[in-house]
């Protein structure tokens, strides 16, 4: 399906664009200098693009020093976080040995595992760090409140990390990068002190939401309340049972929350395809999708980071896609975004290509009619008595190897060497298959000099070559610079 729009004409092979009424048009001067520019760059870049903006980072921006000691390590360590992240699974998991689990906090250790995982994947992710929707104030509350029960930090300092994240993906100043390793992205980050300070990225718009000033200012009591009060105080005062309440709905869904989301970082960026883009590392799964309450599709995520979605299709887990409509109909949510379903099979398809080509690079062509000696028809007639030659659309073909195999008989192939058979095999005699049309091209080996009929294209071409898979550098240079019809305006 083709989109029609008014086209646009312009030679950008002249500096200059003139208007019609013969005036100098300063504007489409520019434009047309703006067009060439923008086609210099996706030809070989000589802007600042990222990966300079961060080698000019890194190189002004002074390491800390390695860690050549025990002694130096302890004064590179995050202790807080490393106490927290040890503590609260180690005794999370001794009390469970000594715990019996009732089915009533079972189930509510669920519940809030699902409340305080979706506090961070709507909340701190989809709606602060990415502004995929907007939110009312009630939804905002329960969504930060939820979130600071992860215990993950406060959503201010979480989504200038994520966006960072995002900003530097698979580069040094990205502060979970995944090419150091599935354990550095997954939580040696939050552990060991960076070597490099990363990079940094603008959160001035949480400075103005009020929940996240709030959220912010009291973090701390927030995260002891939310994160072990709460889960320990509902089940004591619904069913008593105080221990299993702080031993499985506080420590252990803590435990299970934390490393949810952190595999995100590491998971997210190491299983699964790449379905739109494959210049990164974040791939798409649906094991990620199910440990990560729907993160998982995270190839798409990082294309389309403003989607409200991470899976696109109906029946690709994401609850917290789910959770945001349901909030839409409940008018507690509004504005979700998407991104255009054009821009985003752009992506797929662009991948389907790559895959496509690579399965091309694999098979073996015939060779391409310019690179064939030129033949005359004295050489084609003096040749044909030493090999069985046939010459079909101008291109001389050697049916040595074939000749005994075709399905018709040798004795027919035989009549026609040192002829022209080009009536004969395109329906004179037998309508041949594609699959005889993609084997005769692999006969090639002369171009008769003067016999190839022109605007044969399609009986040159065999079908297998129809439909090409070829990358920008391989067309020609003039569809890459101007169009085809000429400009009214000259
Ligand atoms: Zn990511
Ligand atoms: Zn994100």
């Amino acid at each position: 399906m083709s989109v029609s729009r008014p086209r646009l004409k312009m030679d950008l092979s002249s500096p200059t664009v003139w208007r019609s009424d013969g005036k100098n048009d300063p504007k489409a001067t520019e434009m047309s200098s703006l067009a060439c520019k923008t086609l210099a760059l996706s030809q070989g870049a000589t802007f600042e693009d990222r990966e300079n903006y961060v080698a000019r980072k890194l190189k002004n921006t002074k390491p800390r020093p390695p860690i050549t000691s025990w002694w130096g390590l302890s004064g590179e360590v995050y202790w807080f976080q490393l106490i927290l992240l040890t503590m609260v699974p180690t005794v999370g998991l001794i009390g469970a040995y000594y715990t019996p689990l009732r089915w009533e906090t079972g189930l509510f250790a669920v519940l809030y595992y699902f409340y305080t995982g979706l506090g961070i994947t709507a909340g701190y992710h989809r709606l602060w760090s990415h502004r995929c929707y907007n939110a009312s104030n009630p939804l905002k509350y329960f969504l930060a409140l939820g979130g600071v029960g992860a215990v993950q930090g406060s959503i201010k300092w979480w989504s200038r990390g994520h966006r960072a994240h995002h900003r530097f993906t698979d580069t040094k100043l990205d502060p979970y990068n995944a090419k150091d390793g599935f354990w550095y992205s997954h939580i040696g980050w939050l552990i060991i002190k960076p070597r490099i300070r990363p990079g940094t990225a603008d959160v001035s718009d949480l400075a103005r939401d009020h929940v996240v000033r709030w959220q912010h200012k009291f973090y701390f009591p927030l995260l002891f309340t939310m994160g072990f009060v709460v889960p320990t105080i509902i089940p004591w005062l619904f069913w008593d049972d105080l221990r299993g309440g702080y031993i499985y709905a506080a420590l252990l869904r803590l435990t299970f929350v934390h490393h949810s989301t952190f595999c995100v970082n590491s998971l997210a960026h190491w299983l699964g395809e790449a379905r739109f883009d494959d210049k990164n590392t974040p791939r798409d799964h649906v094991i990620t999708a199910l440990v990560t309450i729907g993160e998982g599709y995270h190839n798409f995520h990082h294309q389309f980071p403003m989607d409200y979605r991470n899976a696109i299709k109906w029946y690709q887990y994401d609850p917290t896609k789910w959770f945001i409509w349901i909030c839409q109909q409940l008018r507690l949510a509004s504005h979700l975004k998407t991104f255009s379903d054009n821009e985003v099979r752009k992506g797929e398809l662009t991948m389907q290509l790559k895959r496509l080509r690579q399965q091309q690079d694999h098979i073996v062509w015939p060779q391409d009619s310019n690179d064939l000696p030129v033949v005359s028809w004295e050489s084609y007639q003096k040749q044909s008595a030493e090999r069985p030659l046939i010459l079909i659309s101008g291109l001389i073909h050697d049916v040595s190897t074939f000749i005994d195999e075709h399905p018709g008989g040798a004795p027919i192939v035989a009549r026609y060497i040192g002829k022209d058979a080009t009536t004969a095999f395109f329906g004179g005699v037998y309508e041949h298959s594609s699959a005889a049309h993609n084997l005769l091209a692999m006969k090639r080996v002369g171009i008769l000099h003067g016999g190839m009929p022109h605007g044969a294209d399609d009986r040159i071409i065999p079908p297998s070559q129809r439909l090409w898979v070829a990358r920008y550098t391989e067309l020609g240079s003039s569809s890459a610079c101007s169009e085809s019809e000429p400009s009214s305006t000259e």
